[in-house]
């Protein structure tokens, strides 16, 4: 075992997003499934090696916002 290494968001702009990512629940996140993303606070999350988004100090899920 061992655990999933995350580095930060290289992708400056838009983004691809998917169910998977953290983003897709977050407030911050413009999210176009399909398309490309964006997120308002500049992608302060981390990504897996595959590009999902896993964690990130920001998030703020959805059902919170008013
Ligand atoms: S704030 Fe973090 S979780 Fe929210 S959209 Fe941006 S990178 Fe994703």
């Amino acid at each position: 075992m061992h655990e999933i290494e995350l580095s930060p968001i290289t992708s400056g702009g838009l983004k691809s997003i998917s169910d998977d990512d953290l983003c897709s629940r977050c407030l911050h996140c413009n999210y176009k499934p399909g398309e490309l993303s964006s997120c308002s606070q500049g992608w302060p999350g981390m990504e897996d090696a595959d590009g999902y988004v896993q964690a990130c100090w920001n998030w703020t899920p959805r059902s919170q916002a008013k």
